[in-house]
């Protein structure tokens, strides 16, 4: 038997894993992580335009806590 969760990030129904995400989210969660780490000033905006994730979407992660919000930029909450 498999368990499911829903994601908390996009509503998806998942095979339950040790993340709080769906593989999906995990990928744009890790795809923003890698631009933040190397570029840590670039505003939301700008993320949001260079990954095509959206502003709501990098503001959920930051919601759930795996980034911190500055000012107009954000951290990875380590
Ligand atoms: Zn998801």
């Amino acid at each position: 038997m498999v368990n499911y969760r829903i994601c908390d990030f996009c509503g998806n129904l998942y095979a339950k894993r040790t993340n709080q995400m769906c593989e999906n989210c995990e990928k744009v969660y890790l795809k923003l992580r890698s631009i933040v780490e190397v570029y840590p000033d670039t505003i939301v905006l700008d993320l949001s335009n260079q990954t095509g994730i959206s502003v709501s979407r990098i503001l959920s992660f930051v919601r759930s806590g795996y980034f911190i919000m500055k000012e107009g930029t954000i951290e990875i909450h380590k």
